[in-house]
């Protein structure tokens, strides 16, 4: 747990045991009155219990009394108190005349001074007693009183021993409730400290969170000294983490990340913090360094610790990670500031190629803002359809005819076509891939029909997908409908996906292209030879083509390499029973190289540029029997000439 967190969570305790203590106060303080209002009661109702007695008693022994009084007989009237000297509370007890003499009294002598005075009639309550004065009567005339007190100890006794009763009870019960209450703020307190930890703790990696990276940035951020030097950050991307995750699972990948987080862990200071802060992105703050190489330095450390490969299962697998650096105060102004402007490094490396590292400048922010106004462009571009196709002829090497076209987009932006190597990868990234895409798809199908309704040639049309499209569940849907729609037989669409693309998401890929096969699309490998070095994809993926990336055509007249690496994709094209394509094909010598290698097909400059619809069009408006050539060719002669011998 962070020293921060920790403070927190000793403050949070602090408060929860005086809330407690608080509670634990207003309790016994709520038993203790309600004890007392209880004792109080009690007492009420045991002095009205006595007085009952005493006036009970007054009235049958002043009944007994009334003949004597009338014959003023002292010696009965003293045997009828004679039995209240049994009674142990009574201290005395008067006969009285209606004279007011009296006639016979009792008293246990222990009456003390402060005696309680007689009522005129009635009872009256003193400290230490009762007393009690009830008229005797005799036929409807008043003929004496008879006067009793009574001590009050008793009373007091058993008043006295309920409350002991009542109070041990409510401190029983208090201490069970206090015992109970001390368990439970045990466990809670242990389960915040638990929450505590979740919340600031990665439970992959045992690092801390990105919660816990916001505190942490700030914290150091808060305690920069100009005389210790700078804080530095560096925002680290594992580069082909997803690959892991999609092909051995997502077991695998939090194995892998835990790994990775230690080789971090133990080539850093004691005092350097690491954190993971999303999927596969962690961040490293350092303290105290100097505007100099020395946290480049430690970048490049941690570059080199993913160099070894890791141990998954039976499997070896290497990763390599991208890092963005920026430093506060120089780069940024606050801890918000200082993550962006790593991010845009961190962009910057990726742009770069993978492993490597890059340091923030401020020129990277001017080619972030330019990445936001082209996505806002491409927005706009895409409402307002300044989006169109243009179509490269591809051409059999052998009679040098047309037999398709590959759909390549154009942005007409402010007068400009605006290349696709500018926008689509902002477009991949943005996600605006996919409705760019869709547009594609329909407009490439549309094309298609109008040409097939205007009895031109047949052509496959040729249209590239880009492997954020294949991220989406309805790719095979969204492909069908845009032939359905259009009216277009499947057959004479062919898809161009790239190896990465694929590979990026194996098993929804194999369904979504599996899907479009047994449809009758075509698939071909765009940029074969680029991509992903592994090959066993081509047995499970339905692929008709393959087309041979232009950097191994570029120099193939010249490079023995290029020219034995040709062969081999054409040979093993074959061997496959698929057909090969060379891409940027643009001199007459490359051509009859290819042609000679073996190769089926070829598109590139030498044949045609990219054309838009209407130049198409013109192109294949020859008669229909005359076989189509590329104009490219026309202008090479002897090139379709040489076909027919050579090819295979
Ligand atoms: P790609 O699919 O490999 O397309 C071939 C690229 O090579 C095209 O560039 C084409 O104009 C260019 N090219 C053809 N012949 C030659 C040649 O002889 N020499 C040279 N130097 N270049 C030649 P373009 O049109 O600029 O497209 C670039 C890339 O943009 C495409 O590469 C493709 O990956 C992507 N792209 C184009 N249109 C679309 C699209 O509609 N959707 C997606 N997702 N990507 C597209
Ligand atoms: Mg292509
Ligand atoms: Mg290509």
């Amino acid at each position: 747990m962070t020293r921060m967190s920790q403070q927190r969570a000793s403050h949070g305790l602090t408060l929860t045991s005086r809330v407690t203590t608080l509670n634990v106060i207003i309790g016994s303080a709520a038993v203790l009155f309600a004890s007392l209002a209880l004792i109080a009661l009690q007492y009420f109702s045991l002095r009205s219990a006595l007085l009952d007695d005493l006036r009970t008693q007054a009235r049958i022994i002043g009944d007994n009394s009334a003949s004597v009084l009338l014959f003023d007989d002292a010696k009965a009237a003293a045997a009828s108190l004679a039995p209240l000297s049994s009674l142990p509370h009574m201290q005395e007890a008067e006969l009285r005349t209606a004279q007011g003499k009296v006639l016979a009294s009792y008293d246990r002598g222990e009456a003390s001074s402060d005696k309680t005075p007689w009522p005129k009639e009635g009872y009256r309550f003193g400290l230490t007693s009762v007393a009690v004065v009830e008229p005797i009567e005799f036929d409807h005339q008043t003929v004496g009183s008879i006067r009793l007190r009574a001590g009050l100890n008793i009373l007091y006794g058993r008043l006295l021993s309920y409350a002991g009763t009542t109070l041990l009870v409510s401190a029983t019960a208090l201490g069970l409730a206090l015992l109970l209450v001390v368990r439970m703020r045990k466990a809670v307190s242990r389960a915040e400290s638990q929450l505590q930890y979740l919340a600031h703790i990665d439970p992959v990696t045992q690092l801390p969170n990105r919660h816990a990276f916001n505190q942490r940035l700030a914290h150091a951020v808060g305690r920069y000294d100009p005389a210790r030097g700078e804080v530095a950050l560096l925002i680290i991307d594992l580069d082909n983490f997803k690959l892991v995750n999609d092909t051995l699972g997502h077991l695998s990948g939090d194995q892998l990340l835990g790994m990775v987080a230690k080789r971090f862990s133990t080539h850093l200071r004691h005092d350097d913090t690491v954190c993971r802060i999303g999927g596969d992105e962690f961040a490293v703050i350092l303290e105290h360094v100097l505007r100099d190489d020395s946290a480049l330095a430690i970048a490049q450390k941690l570059i080199d610790a993913l160099a070894a490969p890791f141990s998954l299962g039976q499997q070896e697998f290497f990763i390599s990670a991208s890092i963005g650096l920026s430093f506060y105060p120089a780069d940024a102004d606050d801890t918000a500031g200082m993550f962006r402007n790593a991010d845009i490094a961190l962009y910057a490396a990726k742009a770069r190629g993978k492993g490597t590292v890059d340091q923030f400048a401020s020129a990277m922010t001017e080619r972030a803002q330019h990445r936001v106004s082209m996505e806002l462009n491409l927005r706009r571009a895409l409402e307002q359809g300044e989006f169109l196709l243009h179509y490269q002829p591809q051409v059999e090497l052998a009679s040098g005819r047309i037999i398709g076209v590959e759909a390549l987009i154009r942005w007409n932006h402010e007068g400009r076509l605006v290349s696709p190597n500018e926008f689509i990868p902002v477009a991949e990234d943005t996600g605006l891939i996919v409705p760019i895409g869709e547009w594609v798809l329909s407009e490439a199908c549309a094309q298609a029909r109008r040409w097939q309704d205007r009895g031109l040639p047949t052509l496959s049309m040729a249209i590239n997908l880009s492997a954020r499209q294949f991220d989406a569940e309805d790719l095979a849907q969204k492909i069908l409908r845009a032939a359905g729609e259009a009216g277009i037989a499947p057959e004479r669409i062919e898809l161009e996906i790239t190896e990465s693309a694929v590979m990026h998401n194996t098993a929804a890929s194999v369904r979504t292209l599996q899907a479009l096969s047994d449809a009758g699309f075509k698939v071909a490998i765009d940029d074969f030879g680029t991509g992903y070095s592994s090959m066993s994809y081509l047995k499970r993926f339905p692929i008709n083509r393959l087309k041979i990336d232009r950097s191994f055509v570029t120099d193939l007249t010249a490079d023995k390499d290029d020219a034995a690496m040709v062969a081999a994709i054409v040979a093993m094209a074959r061997a496959l029973g698929l057909e090969a394509i060379a891409e940027g094909v643009e001199t007459r010598e490359q051509y009859v190289l290819l042609q000679q290698l073996g190769c089926h097909q070829g598109q590139g400059y030498l044949m045609s540029r990219p054309l838009p619809a209407a130049e198409v069009e013109k192109l294949l408006a020859a008669p229909a029997d005359d076989p189509v050539t590329a104009p490219g060719l026309s202008a090479v002669p002897g090139v379709p000439a040489l076909a027919p011998g050579n090819s295979a």
